[in-house]
Formats: structure tokens, C-alpha cells, sequence
């Protein structure tokens, strides 16, 4: 069945190969109108201004057991959307990954692409990633915007964390990561970081894979795993370039962990994200990892801990009256009110358009460095942190769900649990 199908695919292929003119998708604008019948074109086309103007990140199309899943990822959820006709399942795929200029010919590995439109004059990247699956394949294309890259001051920092990010940028050297879970706005935050630094007088060199804006003032490097060209080789060569900045993508593994620690004894300022709940499990992580608690020590400038909430719809917000839970958590009197989104075809109905950061600033210690080289637990260094810090995700959370940012229940979401008295505004 699947042999057949990837002979189907194939045949498609070779023809489709022969008739249209590769470029084809490019041409985003002009087919809004399209000729009578439905073709995979059609679909596609309607499909990436749908996703575009729907503010998706990201548009994930599956091969399932009952036929092709569409979902689009909106403010860090999914949505479905509706999927082309079964009879052009397997064009929308083969298209798709022909005009992403992926390698065809063996659909069992994964490949990545991508291609370009343009949707009501706004340019949009579209990166693309298909993942060999029992049913097929899934295929993930993200969406990146130029208008997504924000400025430091909009991503959503109270001012002394904004205050504390700046001062560990302006140190001359240090490691400073953003650690968060997928789909927390690391890269965001570090895009806006680098845009702050370059300003010109300072060198800085980005070491991306691959790379997703271009940046004034950056040297942008990209690196290429199967040419032997990684994160490791790719920071042992970086300091010849005489950096004042460097940024890698992230910290995935021990060599590149490490390289990025030299590179900060070396006398650079390092940028760099890691996946990781939070701050503790960041640094556990790295020691899991074998990286030297010495090196770690001497190396990590500062944590930040991020997540992304939706923000309230600004057409349909309003005013009303906290639950009791919500007046505990929120600390308010009686006769406060806080702001929801009541839903309007601006944010389709969900009471939410757009996000807001919450973060937790976490500068390194000498108190922090002397507990490294026991190997502490997460849970140890959560406690280390609460109590010497006094910063944390659910309070900056909370606050901003009383200045009517966001909202109770996606401080809820974003935690994944109810939160502890600990976690409790202070
Ligand atoms: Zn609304």
C-alpha cells in the first residue's frame, strides 16, 4: 500500500516535473483567484495565506491512518485547517517538497527546505522538515517573518530584568543563555539580544543552523553538520575572526557545550539557548552532559528562563470580576477587576492575539559557583534559587496578567499545574 503509494508520489512527480515551471508557488499573490477546479496549487496557495494571515508559526501536515492532518500552530497552540481533497493528498506533498528544492528520491530520510512568498506584501520564509512515518511522512514547515524580529524592550521584560539582561550583555565576556522548552521564544529573545550588541561597534558572528533572518551588522555563519562543519569546529575557528559576540543556535551536546565555555574563557561575550524547563535543569543538564562544573562556573555569565503567553485580544478585552481563586493568586482587593478577551473574528474567537514573554533573569553567583562542583539536583538548585533570587517564571506571570497582558489561566497553562504557595506573588 505504501509502495504504492510512493510510486504514485514519484509518477506525480516526474510529471509535474515536466509541465509547470518550478517557480511556480512564488507567485502567492496572483492566485488568489484561481481558475475553476481544484488542484494541489490551489490548495497550497490558499493554505499559505491562510497560514500567514492567521499569524501561524508554524504549519504541520501529517500522513496519518484516516488521510492528511492540517494544523496550524497559532500563539502556541494547534489548529486544524481544512486539508485538500484525498485525491490530491499526495500532489499537496510532492509539490510542497518540490518547491521547498528538497531532494526527492528516497522519501524514507528526513530532508529540510524551504521557499519564499509573499502575502499581502509581507515576505515570508517558509522553512521546511519531512520526517519519514509509519503512515508516510509528516512534513513541518515554519513560518518566519522579518516583522517577527522585536526589539528587546517589546519582548515582554520588566524593567529590572531588561536592567539585568543589559548589564550581563555589557560584561566582556560570559556565557548568557535562554533556556525554555520548545516553542518558548528562545530564538526571539536571542535575535533580540544580537540586534541590541550590533550596533556596529562590536564584532559579532552568529553561528546558526540554519539561518533564519538576515542581521544588519552580523556576520551570519551556517553551519553544516554533514560537511564536518558543526557548533564545536565552528567555535574553535570563530575566535580568528576577532569577535567581541558570538551566538550559537544552541547548546545540544557536551563538545558544543564546552567549545562555547572555551570561547568565553577566551575572552568573548557567548549567546546561546538551551532546552530545558528552567534554570536548575539547564545547569543540570550541562553537568549530565560531562560538562566540567569548574568550566561551568567560570564560564555562565547568567540563565534566563522564558516561556511565551498568549496575550488578550486587544479588539475584545475587557474588564471583569476575578474568580476568588483568581483574586488569591493575584493578590487583589475585592472590586478589582482584570481583563479578558471576550472573542471577536479578530482572534477568531479565543480572547487571545499575539504573546508576551514572561521571563525569570537569573545572573550566576559566587554562591551558585561554590555549590557547582557537587553536581546538585534540580530540585536542590530550584530551592537555591527561590530562596537566594527571589525571581521565578509563575510571579512575572502573574504580574502581567494584572497589568492585563495575559490572563490567569495561561500562567496555569505555561506552569502545567496548579502553583504552590511557593510560587505566590511575594
Ligand atoms: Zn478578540
Amino acid at each position: 500500500m505504501k509502495q504504492q503509494k510512493e510510486e504514485k508520489v514519484k509518477e506525480k512527480k516526474q510529471n509535474r516535473r515536466a509541465a509547470k515551471p518550478a517557480e511556480a508557488p512564488h507567485k502567492t499573490e496572483e492566485a488568489t483567484k484561481p481558475a475553476p477546479g481544484k488542484t494541489a496549487e490551489k490548495w497550497i496557495t490558499t493554505m499559505i495565506q491562510d497560514a500567514v494571515r492567521q499569524r501561524s508559526d508554524a504549519v504541520h501536515i501529517e500522513q496519518q491512518h484516516e488521510g492528511l492532518t492540517v494544523r496550524f500552530r497559532v500563539d502556541g497552540t494547534l489548529r486544524p485547517y481544512a486539508g485538500p481533497e484525498t485525491s490530491l493528498e499526495d500532489s499537496v506533498l510532492s509539490q510542497l517538497k518540490k518547491m521547498s528544492r528538497m531532494k526527492t528520491g528516497d522519501e524514507r530520510v528526513p530532508r529540510d527546505g524551504r521557499f519564499g512568498a509573499i502575502v499581502d506584501s509581507r515576505e515570508v520564509d517558509f522553512r521546511v522538515h519531512s520526517l519519514p512515518t509509519s503512515y508516510g511522512e509528516s512534513l513541518a514547515l515554519r513560518l518566519l517573518d522579518r516583522a517577527t524580529l522585536v526589539p528587546m524592550t517589546k519582548l515582554g521584560l520588566q524593567p529590572d530584568a531588561l536592567a539585568k539582561v543589559r548589564e550581563m550583555m555589557g560584561k566582556p565576556r560570559g556565557l548568557i543563555l535562554v533556556a525554555g522548552p520548545a516553542v518558548s521564544g528562545k530564538t526571539t529573545t536571542l535575535y533580540a539580544m544580537l540586534s541590541e550588541i550590533a550596533k556596529g561597534d562590536k564584532k559579532v558572528v552568529s553561528l546558526e543552523y540554519p539561518i533564519e533572518f538576515d542581521m544588519p551588522n552580523v556576520i551570519q555563519s551556517q553551519i553544516d553538520p554533514r560537511s564536518g562543519y558543526d557548533y564545536p569546529t565552528a567555535l574553535r575557528v570563530v575566535t580568528r575572526q576577532d569577535p567581541d559576540v558570538v551566538m550559537v543556535g544552541g547548546l545540544g551536546d557536551a563538545d558544543t557545550a564546552r567549545a562555547a565555555l572555551e570561547t568565553v574563557l577566551g575572552g568573548h561575550v557567548v549567546l546561546s539557548s538551551i532546552h530545558a524547563s528552567d534554570a536548575a535543569e539547564a545547569i543540570t543538564r550541562l553537568l549530565g552532559m560531562g560538562v566540567d562544573p569548574y568550566l561551568l562556573g567560570a564560564g555562565l555569565e547568567g540563565i534566563i528562563e522564558q516561556r511565551v503567553l498568549r496575550r488578550v485580544c486587544p479588539s475584545c478585552k475587557q474588564m471583569v470580576t476575578p474568580s476568588a481563586t483568581e483574586r488569591e493568586w493575584l493578590g487583589m482587593k475585592p472590586g478589582q477587576k482584570i481583563v479578558k478577551g471576550s472573542g471577536c473574528p479578530e482572534c477568531k474567537g479565543s480572547g487571545y492575539k499575539g504573546r508576551v514573554g514572561v521571563f525569570a533573569v537569573l545572573p550566576v553567583t559566587e554562591e551558585l559557583r561554590d555549590l557547582l562542583p557537587a553536581r546538585p539536583q534540580p530540585n536542590a538548585l530550584r530551592q537555591f534559587y527561590r530562596k537566594a533570587q527571589r525571581v521565578a517564571l509563575i510571579p512575572d506571570g502573574m504580574a502581567k496578567v494584572k497589568a492585563g497582558l495575559t490572563t490567569f489561566d495561561e500562567v496555569i497553562r505555561m506552569g502545567g499545574y496548579m502553583p504552590s504557595q511557593a510560587d505566590a506573588p511575594v
